[in-house]
């Protein structure tokens, strides 16, 4: 099989190189390459010709062409539907925030999860993103928008702890010094909460925010909308959790999207406090984005202030989230739901 060259550390490179007979040092150069944009190997002009046509034999880069993109007219988000080498495709959001540029990659093409108000998981999983193909949904849109990146979300399609070892990689690159050198603490993971893999990310030295898709006061609620709550309670869930701040130091981060009449009342704020007092947390409240296939309502507004009032008189941070790029359907799955039924 061909080497996928993006998804390459420089010492990986390097082994590469010498196994083609080249010194060791001709990884490093090919390593800049990539993050100085080249996309071709022919570009790659200070290499000698032969090595890069055994290049072309053994070793490949891929790519992500953008096949579509929406630019909101209200906050200047920008949205990505990118084509992969073999036509698959994926959404990323580029956000710009006082921060700084956030970007929200997807770590699948399609989810297996299941969660009922969700569009990414519709058609179910069709395949895990390589390294490569996470780092090409930045490096595309700063190269298109001639923007830098400061900070990553693993907020798009797919469940990232489904697809572990190349998110894993993924973190290890975009922080790498010679590449996007993206700090860990300007990185937040989603999950609907993979207990066992939260458990190993906590062992990774890789200090990023977790966010945990929470959407629910009890199993009995989360088990009707999120098929995971039933291989693992939300006691475990919050275990886990607190295994993670314990090792990390990291605040986490939930997220609850506000569905009218399913998990709104002022009786669920009161036991989403409960659960979640005396955690180094935050809460991140997200009125529903109603997708077409469910019935799903946003709350009304004064449920929601209700609903956050109640959570804050726990001692418990929690903000309503802005909702940025609204006018594109800037939540993840929407565009490329649209896509396919275009065709
Ligand atoms: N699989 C990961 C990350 C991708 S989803 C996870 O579950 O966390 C990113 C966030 O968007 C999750 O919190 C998810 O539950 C939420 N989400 C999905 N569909 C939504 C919708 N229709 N309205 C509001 N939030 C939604």
């Amino acid at each position: 099989m061909r080497s996928d060259l993006l998804s390459m550390f420089p010492e990986e490179l390097s082994e590469l190189c010498v196994s083609l007979g080249q010194p060791k040092y001709r990884g490093k150069q090919i390593f800049e390459g990539l993050y100085k944009g080249k996309r071709e190997l022919s570009e790659f002009t200070s290499l000698p010709k032969a090595f890069r046509d055994s290049l072309e034999e053994n070793a490949f880069i891929p790519t992500a062409d953008i096949k579509r993109k929406l630019v909101s007219k209200i906050d200047g988000t920008v949205k990505y539907l990118y084509e992969l080498h073999d036509g698959n495709t994926v959404e990323s959001v580029f956000m710009r925030y006082h921060h700084g540029n956030t970007m929200c990659i997807s770590t699948q093409v399609g989810c297996r999860m299941g969660c009922a108000f969700c569009a990414s998981t519709k058609a179910g999983l069709v395949r895990s993103l390589m390294p490569s193909e996470m780092l090409l949904q930045i490096l595309e849109a700063e190269r298109d928008l001639g923007e830098r990146v400061s900070n990553i979300v693993l907020m798009g399609m797919g469940e990232p702890l489904d697809n572990y070892d190349n998110v894993i990689k993924f973190l290890k690159l975009v922080n790498h010094e010679g590449g996007l050198n993206i700090g860990l603490r300007h990185i937040s993971l989603s999950t609907c909460g993979l207990v066992d893999k939260i458990d190993r990310l906590a062992d990774e030295g890789l200090p990023v925010t977790l966010s945990i898709s929470l959407h629910a006061p009890n199993d009995e609620i989360r088990r009707q909308t999120m098929p995971i709550a039933n291989k693992w309670s939300i006691k475990q869930l919050l275990d886990a959790c607190r295994r993670y701040t314990d090792k990390t130091s990291r605040r986490i981060s939930f997220e609850y999207a506000l569905i009218a009449g399913v998990n709104d009342s002022r009786e669920n704020a009161h036991e989403l406090g409960r659960l979640l007092t005396g955690m180094l947390c935050h809460v991140n409240l997200i009125p529903v984005n109603p997708i077409k296939e469910k019935n799903f309502q946003r709350s009304e507004k004064n449920a929601i202030k209700v609903f956050t009032e109640t959570v804050e008189t726990y001692k418990i941070s929690a903000t309503v989230r802005r909702r940025l790029g609204s006018d594109i359907n800037a939540s993840c799955g929407q565009l490329r739901a649209s896509d396919l039924e275009e065709g």
